[in-house]
């Protein structure tokens, strides 16, 4: 286990389309995409906006530089996929964040470790969940499932999973 997880969101184009693209970039660009989640459908976040749901699943990676370098990477495959973005807030062709980099704890003002918030998310918890049961939030030490346990229960019965993500 490597311990470098990603999370992939999209609610526009077509969002398993994009995520194969990425996940092919990224591995042009050194980062090894070793297994990869299911896909879950969840409504768009904050709600009565009208977007469409989002798709989201996670991926664990192996990387050789450090956690700035990978969100560089990342970044640079939201950019080339990401072209339809508009505005800030719309709806996303591709969004990809670093959930967990080896445990590492950081906070710069473009780089927070664990992800923030990620573990009130039920989409980032889910995928995350299935990539590593045994997974416990750095910061607290506490596990995967205790968070999931916190999760609202409207969120959790939005939350559709659609099937493989590759
Ligand atoms: P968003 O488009 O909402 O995902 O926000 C992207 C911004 O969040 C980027 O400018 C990053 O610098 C910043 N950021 C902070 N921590 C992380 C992280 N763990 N993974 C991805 N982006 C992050």
């Amino acid at each position: 286990m490597t311990r470098i997880y990603i999370a992939l969101g999209a609610n526009l184009s077509n969002p398993k389309e994009t995520f194969k693209a990425a996940l092919s970039l990224l591995e042009n660009r050194a980062v090894s995409v070793k297994r990869v989640s299911g896909l879950w459908q969840s409504p768009s976040w904050p709600p009565g906006q009208g977007h469409p749901d989002y798709l989201n699943g996670a991926a664990e990676v192996e990387f050789d530089g450090s956690a700035k370098e990978l969100l560089t990477i990342l970044m640079d495959v939201e950019a080339v996929l990401g072209r339809e973005r508009a505005e800030r807030n719309a709806p996303r062709t591709l969004d990809l964040d670093i959930l967990d980099f080896k445990g590492e704890i950081h906070k710069s003002g473009r780089l927070t470790l664990p992800h923030p918030r990620m573990l009130e998310r039920g989409f980032v918890l889910f995928p995350l969940d299935q990539l590593n049961p045994e997974w416990t939030d750095p910061v607290s030490g506490l596990p995967i499932l205790h968070f999931i346990a916190r999760l609202e229960q409207d969120d959790v019965a939005a939350m559709k999973y659609v099937g493989t993500l590759i």
